[in-house]
């Protein structure tokens, strides 16, 4: 490109030296020059035979037969001297002859205009070679060489999978099917989550069905000039016909695939229509007997174009979610075969501590907990490990250098000790597993809770603990250190945010009744259900049914950490003191606050005493006398 900048410069350069060159050529090839008052000297003198006047400027030609050339400032008063002397007098107007004229206007643009023609010419045809090249060099072909994915690499998914063999099995054998008249689709279309692992299952794919696999991504389509994406796609289909049977993936369709309105972007929606016509027209242009299938991948089905869904196009969609507990501990297992597990680690107890975990993210857990591993030189990875990797990946990294006021660090204490005891209190609530005020990521203090089960439905009373153990931390603020901060502002954030949808999504509430009245959540799978209308009466009643939903939660928090006050003071002291700390620790503070209460109405006892020194904070336990 910038050769070709580079030869267009090099070639105006040069036009323009020429043109100045032939200028002053032509300004120079007059006769010699003449000052005014030599001229008139010879004038008098009688040497003067003959002038020339073009304009101011005079030739003359003296007696001897040489020619002259000087310029009149007043050509009026030099006639009439001429006229005296007879001299003959011969003249013109002063204008540039015709073709200079021409010339002047004419070549700067010339040497444009060719200068730009060759740099076009030059760039189409290597844009030409490129797209010719385009998308033969997307294709994927396996040789036995490079050891391909395979099904087995992917796991924690089998309904997905046992699709796609279908496929990839009509693929090897067509006449097994196309025997009774079956058609297999035309079109795939994987849906979910990112991470999930669509496109690792594309890839297995490839590697599995022994055919030519062109390999897109949806953004190769999408380019700064209109038509290219979509003769792209039209190459990508002539070359693919060339090769049947064969399979053709576009992951990220939503790319070209969004519809029309979906992303409010001015430029770029002309070139993005076009090629998303150009995909309907080839999909609808090759037969089901090509055996060519086109299989795409997108973590945004709700933005797709529907044209893309009609039958005869991606009629066949796979929805991929974030795996089970069992699929979680099949893709853990799949990834520990790379790396080296202590046999202590029992990897079923992390798939069940990994809830909503992704394949991408149990991926990451995996290397993440080798990577911490490793730096300690350990011979096969811990379950330490892993839970460290596991917090890492949640909460971000720990922030060693951070520095805390002591302020905070009381504040944060006393936070995640009330969110603590509030969940030990609520006996539906799932158990602690952790507390800490190690500060990691954005997250400042964190209270973990263990998730036993992965619920797909959740009761009304889950939700309202749900709640009140959100508010515990500032309850505890408050009850503690008298104060309210801005710590608590995700709890209120999260706590609102259930609260709405108990009341207006899932009809948890008796003064609202059962009925929804927003749309679900944008995003994944989001339908683009319509806001319901309500009216202003049913709007006032929404605000006061949540508000009070969130405030009877903060009572009953609040109600639950004064009671055990003592409790509260205990914990949050021994967290600024060990940091962290995990349920069985959290017991044995709350058995050591019970003595250190019933101590209070009598003299403790050099047994409670005792007890209390086997409280994790040993002597330093704020509480010993
Ligand atoms: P997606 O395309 O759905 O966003 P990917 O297929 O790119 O996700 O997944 C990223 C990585 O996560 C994969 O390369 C793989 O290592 C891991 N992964 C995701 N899902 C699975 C799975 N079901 N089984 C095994 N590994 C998985
Ligand atoms: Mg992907
Ligand atoms: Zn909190």
């Amino acid at each position: 490109m910038t050769r070709l900048f580079y030869t267009f410069f090099l070639i105006a350069v040069l036009g323009v030296i020429g043109f100045a060159t032939a200028l002053f050529w032509r300004m120079e090839n007059t006769s010699p020059p003449l000052k005014y008052d030599e001229f008139l000297t010879s004038l008098e003198n009688n040497e003067v035979a003959e002038v020339h006047l073009k304009g101011g400027n005079i030739s003359l030609t003296d007696i001897y037969g040489r020619e002259f050339s000087t310029f009149s400032p007043d050509v009026g008063e030099l006639m009439g001297k001429l006229s005296k002397k007879k001299i003959a007098i011969t003249a013109e107007e002063n204008h540039p002859s015709p073709f200079w004229t021409l010339l002047t206007v004419t070549l700067p643009i010339a040497i444009i205009l060719i200068g730009g023609l060759v740099l076009m010419q030059t760039q189409r045809r290597r844009e030409a070679e490129e797209e010719q090249k385009f998308a033969k060099n997307k294709v994927i072909r396996f040789d036995g060489n490079n050891k391909p994915i395979t099904f087995d690499d992917v796991a924690g998914i089998p309904e997905a999978k046992e699709e796609l063999k279908e496929i990839v099995n009509f693929l090897k054998e067509p006449k097994k099917f196309s025997r009774l008249g079956a058609s297999l689709p035309k079109g795939v279309l994987l849906q979910g989550p990112p991470g999930t692992g669509k496109t690792l299952l594309a890839k297995a794919i490839a590697g599995e069905a022994g055919v030519p696999f062109y390999s897109f991504s949806g953004s190769d389509f999408v380019e700064m000039f209109v038509g290219v994406g979509a003769s792209r796609v039209r190459d990508l289909f002539r070359e693919a016909k060339k090769n049947t049977p064969c399979i053709v993936f576009i992951d990220e369709i939503d790319a070209v695939g969004a519809h029309r309105n979906a992303t409010g972007s001015v430029g770029g929606q002309d070139e993005r229509g076009q090629t998303l016509n150009a995909l309907l027209v080839e999909m609808d242009g090759f037969s089901r007997d090509d055996t060519i299938i086109v299989l795409a991948a997108t973590n945004r089905p709700d933005i797709l174009d529907p044209a893309l869904r009609r039958p005869g196009r991606f009629d066949r969609q796979i929805t991929i979610l974030p795996p089970d507990v069992k699929g979680r501990l099949n893709i853990i297992q799949v990834h520990s075969k790379r790396v080296t597990i202590s046999e202590r680690v029992d990897l079923a107890e992390i798939a069940k501590n990994t809830p909503g975990f992704t394949g991408a993210e149990l991926a990451n857990l995996v290397n993440e907990a080798a990577l911490i591993a490793a730096r300690e030189n350990k011979e096969a990875i811990e379950a330490k490990d892993f839970n460290e990797a596991k917090d890492r990946i949640l909460i971000g990294i720990e922030r060693k250098g951070f520095v805390i006021s002591k302020d905070d660090r009381r504040t944060m204490a006393y936070h995640e000790a009330g969110h603590a005891i509030v969940t030990r209190h609520l006996p539906g609530a799932d158990p602690i597993q952790k507390i800490t005020i190690i500060p990691r990521g954005r997250a400042m203090g964190h209270t973990l809770q263990q998730t036993l089960v992965d619920r797909q439905a959740y009761t009304k009373e889950y939700l309202q603990d749900r709640i009140t153990i959100l508010m515990g931390g500032r309850a505890a603020e408050k009850i503690g250190l008298n104060q309210q901060t801005t710590g608590a502002e995700d709890d209120l954030l999260r706590a609102t945010q259930i609260a709405t949808k108990m009341v207006c999504q899932w009809g948890m509430n008796e003064i609202i009744g059962p009925l929804a009245y927003a749309k679900s959540d944008e995003g994944f799978l989001g339908d683009q259900a319509n806001q319901l209308i309500y009216s202003e009466t049913t709007a006032r009643h929404i605000d006061m049914e949540v508000r009070k939903l969130v405030e009877d939660c903060y009572q009953r928090a609040y109600a639950i950490l004064q009671q055990e006050k003592a409790f509260l003071t205990h914990l949050a002291e021994t967290l600024l003191q060990t940091e962290t700390l995990d349920r069985e620790e959290m017991e044995i503070i709350f058995e050591c606050s019970q003595k250190k209460q019933a101590a209070e109405a009598t003299e403790p006892s050099e047994e409670d005493i005792h007890q209390c020194m086997a409280c994790p904070t040993g002597n330093q336990c704020p509480h010993l006398p």
